[in-house]
């Protein structure tokens, strides 16, 4: 029986472990891919303190490392279900594992667009991805869709890479921050590309163009692409607490102070919480504060 298992060894799972293993609890953590996260597909870090720039995989491992010399197993499997029966939780997946306290930080997965042709040209074309797969475009044209600051953040990255960058979004002003939105225009070879929506990927077997319908004027145009990157938003992951109800109606975990659900026992932390800001600033944060209130509460 362990102290604590955490589910997700991204940054707010791996601090997790590291603030429990600390105390001398008997902690597990269970991840499905590989430790790190949604750091482990970001180019360029520039906002973690400590670091001025660094890359989303270096950072990953060193805390991932951390974490292993702290002597905490990981467990490789990805959780289908999590239960309470009495005063302990049953954890299933490929095993079963048995815990007095869980910490849920599963984070989120990328939004698809849901149009024509997107399901047959995923990974033929179309990523969410752009430093696991912009190598493969290098002096190619390629689309990036979105307007927040992963969108941004990743063309500025592909720019080095590719030939011309079509940054494509549905308004005219951006969510991204403004130190990125000038950075990007500084940039030559990324062309926004305002008040469009993509309406189709076109493509025999791997992409080729996009159908874009611009929506103040009302036409509709094609845009020849090899590669199509898209930073839309995310939805939370958490369809394996279905049966706890503390899943909220927008999917995400409603935490108090604490980042303590309703469930005793039952933590969560990171981006799979109900918040506003989503960074790995504010998923290292909760981390920490659903540890060491495993840590009270197992005490
Ligand atoms: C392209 C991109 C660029 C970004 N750039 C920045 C940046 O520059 N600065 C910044 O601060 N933030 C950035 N972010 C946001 C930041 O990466 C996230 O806020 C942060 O990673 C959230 O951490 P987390 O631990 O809550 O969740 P995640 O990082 O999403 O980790 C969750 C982990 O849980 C695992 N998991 C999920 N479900 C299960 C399951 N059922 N069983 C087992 N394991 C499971 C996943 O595989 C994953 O490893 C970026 C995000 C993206 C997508």
């Amino acid at each position: 029986m362990f102290d604590v298992l955490i589910i997700g060894a991204g940054p707010a799972g791996l601090t997790a472990a590291i603030y429990t293993a600390r105390n001398n609890l008997k902690v597990g953590i269970i991840e499905h891919n590989v430790p790190g996260g949604q750091m482990v597909n970001t180019a360029f870090i520039e906002n973690y303190p400590g670091f001025k720039t660094i890359n989303g995989a270096d950072l990953s491992m060193s805390m991932y490392e951390q974490v292993v010399a702290l002597e905490v197993p990981f467990f490789w499997f990805s959780v289908q279900e999590v239960k309470k029966e009495n005063d302990y939780f049953l954890v299933i997946g490929d095993e079963t594992l048995k815990a007095k306290t869980v910490i849920v930080a599963t984070g989120t997965v990328h939004k698809t667009l849901g149009v024509k042709g997107e399901a047959e040209l995923s990974g033929r074309g179309i990523s969410w991805c752009a430093i696991c797969d912009g190598a493969f475009y290098k002096n190619q044209d390629v689309a990036v869709i979105g307007g927040g600051n992963s969108a941004f953040e990743e063309s500025i990255f592909l720019s080095s890479l590719v030939k011309n960058v079509y940054l494509i979004h549905h308004r005219e002003g951006f969510r991204a921050d403004e130190t990125l939105v000038s950075k990007v225009k500084e940039v030559p070879n990324i062309k926004m590309m305002l008040n469009q929506k993509v309406t189709e990927f076109i493509g025999k077997g791997k992409l080729e163009a996009l159908r874009l319908w611009n929506v103040k004027t009302n036409e509709e145009s094609l845009l020849p692409v090899a590669g199509c990157f898209e930073f839309i938003g995310f939805n939370p992951s958490t369809g394996f607490l279905k049966d706890l109800a503390v899943v909220e109606a927008s999917g995400y975990l409603a935490v108090d102070k604490h980042c303590a659900t309703t469930v005793k026992g039952l933590f969560a932390a990171g981006d799979v919480v109900q918040k506003d800001i989503r960074q790995i600033t504010t998923a290292v944060n909760d981390g920490a504060i659903a540890a060491l209130s495993a840590n009270k509460y197992l005490k």
